[in-house]
């Protein structure tokens, strides 16, 4: 969120105030998502579900490294992914994961606000399509373990990625499987994720020669998209991409952001525990 003036802080704190007054709960957010209101901040938002300066005043990573999309000083690639390269080559996120995002994004997943796939995939598509480079053949959407899925009755990342092809005109397809549900990545250091993720994945049909892009809903260490990407790599993928709706940053970056997430009750930490 962009935070450089006065009008920027008091529009942080007014929609700190409004989750907070609304108490978010599943029933509200069913109630404040009537076509016409944005969901954020109640005013007139067309036929979106977010009004158009909710969506421009969303957190965003402005200058960030083009491999792992976290902040970087010129938009370099960082010390560490020239240190210990991720699988993927790129990495597009739209948001950082921080306040309002992470209410989008916590409401879409675990409250079931399905509709709110919409402006999460719009948001990715325009990042994508603001880098002005060239499109991948595919994209995958990365896939849930079979349990977790009949659990929560959708893959949320699939949601996300079919409106992202819609609007790049990049195919969707499904060529990858999780073979291994592993426990959750929450409270885990990057190694230990690392491992924990290692041969989750299987791709299901070949991407010789092929450009690809794995779409997911956060990045956090990118332990998991990284692992993706090998097996993407390992069934022929020339090259993969991670496109995310929002990047969490580590702690460093997270304490120099402070200022932009003013009055956010729940921290980027809290919501990840969920995921
Ligand atoms: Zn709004
Ligand atoms: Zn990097």
């Amino acid at each position: 969120m962009r935070v450089n003036n006065a009008n920027g802080m008091a529009n942080t704190i007014a929609r700190c105030q409004t989750f907070a007054r609304r108490n978010l709960t599943a029933p509200t957010l069913v109630r404040n998502a009537l076509p016409q209101v944005c969901t954020l901040c109640m005013a007139s938002a067309g036929d979106a579900l977010l009004c158009v300066a909710c969506a421009e005043d969303m957190p965003r990573v402005i200058a960030a490294c083009p491999r792992c999309a976290l902040p970087s000083p010129l938009a370099l690639t960082c010390g560490r992914c020239l240190a210990r390269p991720p699988a993927h080559e790129a990495t597009i996120a739209a948001w950082r994961y921080a306040f309002p995002a992470d209410r989008l994004l916590h409401a879409f997943k675990y409250d079931g606000r399905l509709a709110l796939a919409e402006p999460l995939a719009i948001a990715l598509a325009d990042a994508v399509l603001q880098r002005n480079g060239p499109l991948p053949d595919r994209l995958i959407a990365l896939p849930l373990a079979p349990s977790r899925q009949r659990a929560r009755g959708f893959n949320h990342a699939q949601e996300i990625a079919r409106r992202v092809a819609q609007r790049t005109s990049v195919p969707l397809v499904a060529a990858m499987r999780r073979v291994r549900d592993s426990r959750p990545q929450a409270g885990l250091a990057l190694a230990a994720r690392t491992s924990n993720v290692r041969n989750a994945f299987v791709a299901t049909a070949r991407l010789d020669g092929l450009a690809v892009a794995i779409v997911d809903d956060v990045m956090t260490t990118g332990a998991t998209l990284s692992a993706a990407a090998t097996a993407a790599r390992a069934a022929g993928a020339r090259r993969v991409e991670a496109w995310v709706v929002a990047r969490t940053l580590p702690p460093t970056s997270r304490s120099r952001s402070n200022l932009s997430r003013a009055g956010d009750p729940l921290s980027a930490d809290d919501a990840t525990k969920a995921r």
